[in-house]
């Protein structure tokens, strides 16, 4: 079939007519806040049988499913018109509701404790628990490591003003600096995010004067900084140990249902396989007339080489090659286009970024993103679409069998990313268009195996110091440098000491670890990738089996089953890496003199 004609604008009134003016969104909303008090009530005088408390979890399923499906719409509205003061109000409600939802969970947490080991055995051995038993379990155990509820609820509200407030504050200072540069002779003031960009300007001069200014300002909100990483560590760390957790990483591992063996082997194979990342490093260290990169050369542009794709022409690249791999998830993808399950129109007033959610009542999904015709938009789109496929397969799935964790959440989006990449490469019109093509994935496997590897060495690193107390601004630079040229085997001529302050992600308090999570995502998906390419089409029904069990089982069972191997071992993460690896010889040989 040709997609021609395509809507741009998604459709979302099949979910809620209306928008943010809709009556059945109020009242939705009107459920949920009296829904989320009875579930309370229910919640405080649940006493345990099979019945009730099959009842119970069928009833928090539905309301999840409600209530996500309510902020999920309200989301969509936002995103398409920032300024949309009605659903922001409709949000702040829904927070609210959130928050009241979380409380009952922990009292549903604190029965299920005093469940005896024996009756909980038999419950879940039931089959009317085959799918999410194992997301009961893991909610049962991560309960039962923690501290009473009265001291974890405690921390909980103390956390407030001495854990996450760290974060918030760290945000202030980010916002109010202000980097002064003179480009083009005309001075400019930016923002971090704005003097970020930079690093990617094609002017060397631009580049490493932004990088000066901006380490200038680093410097000049380091002990702003330090302070704020050292209590956010220092706070993990104490609850940590009045847990009786003594590795810094159990949590981390936990949420993405991984073990360190896992983890060790990751990091041990792409550390045995850097010297080929450092070749492309060395080569385009060349090609822009330097002896070696720094910091704020690696994303600078060889070229300005690329093509243009109209949205018509992007869906139907996608689509086509989707087939050659992923049958069904072509398919899947030409009905979201056809059905207006995707917004994509490039206007203003939009939020940034791109995104995929989910309707669980309406077994939907949404696509967000602008599309103005640039590669990197055709891989958003297709990296969405990836997401949105994955939604699909688990949508006949009870509730508590779809959260996944954040490890293989990418899995399907950059899968869908890799054969959509790869069909670019070899369809490129010139050598210049291939060799910016080849570079953009260079520079990813970069980003995974030396930047992210950078911030993994560091942050295990400082929370280790941290116990035995709080690190200075110059011992923070130092272990980040260390880290820095370790990851990157020392190929750069300068590096960014003050990375710990300007990279946000370590100042997350929601989500610790906030790094290694990427790469292994980027490379779990490669090595799936690597598999379908070996063998054909045919793959397709063990990768949907795959994506099925995501949100049901610890990664290493995911993988022993489903592709037959043993993620505790290299040779699965040596495969992916041999993949990006293939990218850069080519570009290698292309660039060659
Ligand atoms: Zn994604």
């Amino acid at each position: 079939m040709l997609l021609q004609d395509l809507r741009q604008t998604w459709e979302l009134d099949s979910v809620f007519p209306g928008g943010s003016e809709s009556k059945e969104l109020l009242a939705e909303i009107n459920w949920t806040e009296n829904e989320a008090k009875e579930l309370a009530k229910k919640a405080d005088s649940f006493t345990f049988s099979n019945e009730t408390f099959l009842s119970l979890i069928k009833e928090l399923q539905s309301f999840s499913e409600r209530l996500s499906t309510a902020g999920a719409f309200i989301g969509c509205l936002i995103a398409q018109d920032v300024k949309d003061k009605k659903a922001m109000a409709l949000r702040g409600r829904l927070e609210s509701v959130y928050a009241a939802f979380s409380n009952v969970g922990s009292v549903i947490d604190q029965k299920l404790m005093d469940i005896s080991e024996d009756a909980w055995k038999d419950l879940m051995s039931l089959p009317e628990y085959e799918h999410i038993a194992f997301s009961l379990n893991e909610r049962r155990m991560n309960a039962k490591e923690k501290l009473g509820i009265s001291e974890e609820s405690l921390i909980n509200d103390l956390a407030v003003d001495g854990y996450h407030a760290w974060s918030t504050l760290y945000d202030l200072v980010v916002g109010r600096i202000s980097i002064k540069v003179e480009i083009d002779g005309k001075e400019e003031e930016l923002s971090v995010g704005q003097a970020e960009n930079k690093f990617s300007s094609p002017d060397r001069n631009v580049r490493k004067d932004t990088f000066e200014k901006f380490v200038q300002a680093w410097d000049h909100e380091g002990e702003f900084c330090a302070a704020s990483l050292n209590h956010i560590a220092g706070f993990r760390n104490e609850i940590y140990k009045h847990r009786g957790w003594e590795e810094t990483l159990k949590e981390p591992l936990a949420i993405n249902r991984m073990k360190e063996e896992t983890l060790s082997a990751m990091w041990n194979a792409i550390s045995s396989q850097k010297e080929i990342f450092v070749k492309y490093l060395d080569r385009k260290a060349k090609l822009l007339g330097l002896d070696k990169l720094s910091w704020y050369d690696v994303d600078a542009p060889l070229s300005s080489a690329n093509s243009k794709m109209s949205y018509d022409e992007a869906a139907q690249f996608i689509v086509e090659h989707f087939r050659t791999l992923a049958p069904k998830m072509a398919s899947f993808s030409e009905k979201a286009f056809l059905d207006g399950w995707i917004e994509a129109e490039d206007r203003s007033g939009k939020r940034p970024g791109g995104f995929c959610t989910g309707f669980p009542t309406k077994k939907e999904t949404r696509i967000f993103m602008t599309f103005s015709g640039t590669p990197s938009n055709v891989s958003t789109l297709a990296h969405e679409l990836g997401h949105a496929f994955h939604t699909d397969v688990l949508k006949e799935m009870p509730y508590y069998a779809t959260n996944y964790a954040m490890n293989v959440a990418e899995t399907a989006s950059t899968f869908a990313e890799m054969i959509v990449a790869d069909a670019a490469v070899s369809n490129a019109k010139s050598k210049e268009e291939k060799i910016a093509l080849l570079e953009d994935k260079a520079q990813r496997s970069v980003a995974f195996f030396m930047n992210i590897h950078a911030r993994f060495l560091f942050e295990t690193r400082m929370y280790e110091e941290r116990k035995a107390g709080q690190l200075s601004v110059e011992r923070l630079c130092e272990l980040m440098e260390e880290a820095q040229k370790e990851a990157f085997n020392g190929a750069l001529d300068e590096y960014h000491p003050y990375f710990w302050a300007s990279k946000l992600h370590f100042y997350i308090t929601d989500v610790p670890f906030y790094n290694f999570p990427y790469t292994f995502g980027y490379l779990f998906s490669a090595g799936i990738y690597a598999k379908a390419k070996e063998e054909g089409p045919s793959f397709e029904e063990k990768y949907i089996a795959l994506l099925q069990d995501t949100g049901k089982m610890e990664v290493e069972e995911l993988a022993q089953k489903h592709l037959g191997i043993d993620v505790t071992k290299q040779d699965f993460w040596l495969k992916g890496i041999e993949l990006a690896a293939a990218d850069v010889e080519e570009f290698l040989a292309l660039t060659e003199e």
